[in-house]
């Protein structure tokens, strides 16, 4: 389907729009919505699912209710309160995000302006100044790849994300309602969200199913195409050590890339060189985006060599499991941790 007759793109908009006001999730960002839920709620949904983000963001709010509090409280509080939610780079720079704000005269309301704060890449600037400033700039990412392939049965092997993005840019700003793009950007997320999904779309119901060619020739699937990423198999071992009801936990440093100052199961490296599978206590497997992660944790005892190595080591802490609540866990550490407890 090409895009070409001005009238097409209206139809287009106008029954997407119309489905979306009928049909849209009750969501707490879109209820009495205010330019402080979206930016939350946009960090949040940033490589998430709306199911796990509400919890936290009904949580947020209360804690937070607005940029004000965000930026008096410290980095730590800020991290603490987003633990479990991952990508914890997303808090840190919500923080950051918060404090510009409030000591800016000006909010910025142009999609340009948003890119310049940390954390917020072409999407999040999108979707943000066109939901609360009526900016007229479109919103492209994984969902909406998906829909624009489909509905173009556009074949192009894209090497990732960033080049179907470049590709598809020109289309996706040529369908935008540029008089109502916060609308029809969030009728076009809730598209990818609940009709057009990965797998199994929906188009016997879908509200632009009369302009797909993918829909029609029954191919969907097929699109969008991704050149496959050989997938890494990564193996870690872990300890487990207690002394005196505490655990020995490793804390990340402040200036780590991933999970600064959070805390984890220690590495096996240093403290045992070949784990016996008598002590081990669990495996744990998990896949983040192209890497499968087996974990292994593995019982030690404590011992004078283990003593010694812990004070000379500024990252290792033993930590008493009544304080086990206060520090920053990783989330899947904290899962771990919680299940061998319960054991
Ligand atoms: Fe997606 Fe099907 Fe709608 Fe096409 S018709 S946009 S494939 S849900």
């Amino acid at each position: 389907m090409k895009f070409r007759l001005e009238k097409d793109i209206t139809l287009f908009q106008k029954k997407l729009q119309h489905w979306y006001a009928n049909h849209q999730r009750d969501l707490p960002w879109r209820c009495n919505p205010t330019l402080y839920k979206t930016v939350v709620s946009e960090f949040m949904l940033q490589q998430t699912q709306v199911d796990t983000v509400l919890p936290y963001f009904h949580r947020w709010i209360l804690n937070f209710p607005d940029f004000d509090s965000i930026a008096r409280a410290k980095e730590e509080v800020i991290v603490k309160n987003w633990e479990g939610l991952g990508y914890y780079s997303r808090a840190r720079n919500l923080h950051r995000v918060a404090r510009i704000l409030t000591s800016n005269e000006k909010i910025p309301s142009r999609a340009k302006e948003w890119e310049q704060y940390p954390g917020i890449g072409p999407y999040t600037a999108a979707a943000i100044s066109s939901i609360s400033f009526h900016y007229p700039a479109a919103v492209l990412d994984g969902n909406v790849i998906r829909i624009l392939t489909r509905l173009t049965a556009d074949a192009t092997l894209f090497k990732d994300n960033n080049f179907a993005i470049r590709k598809l840019t020109p289309l996706a700003n040529k369908l935008l309602d540029v008089l109502n793009p916060g609308t029809h950007n969030q009728a076009m997320m809730e598209l990818g969200a609940t009709v057009c999904m990965r797998s199994k779309p929906r188009c016997s119901v879908c509200p632009v199913n009369s302009f797909c060619s993918a829909g029609k020739r029954g191919d969907r699937d097929q699109f969008p195409r991704f050149t496959a990423k050989p997938t890494q198999r990564l193996k870690i071992n872990r300890v487990w050590i207690q002394r005196n009801g505490a655990l020995l936990l490793h804390k990340a440093s402040s200036k780590a890339k991933r999970l600064a100052d959070f805390y984890e199961l220690p590495s096996a490296e240093g403290f045992v060189k070949n784990p016996m599978r008598k002590d081990r206590l669990v495996i744990k497997k998990r896949g983040i985006s192209n890497q499968y992660i087996e974990e292994r944790i593995y019982r030690v005892k404590s011992n004078a060599k283990i003593t010694q190595l812990v004070r000379s080591s500024p990252d290792l802490h033993w930590i008493p499991a009544s304080k086990m609540d206060a520090i920053i866990l990783s989330g899947p550490h904290r899962r771990w941790i919680n299940e061998i407890i319960a054991d």
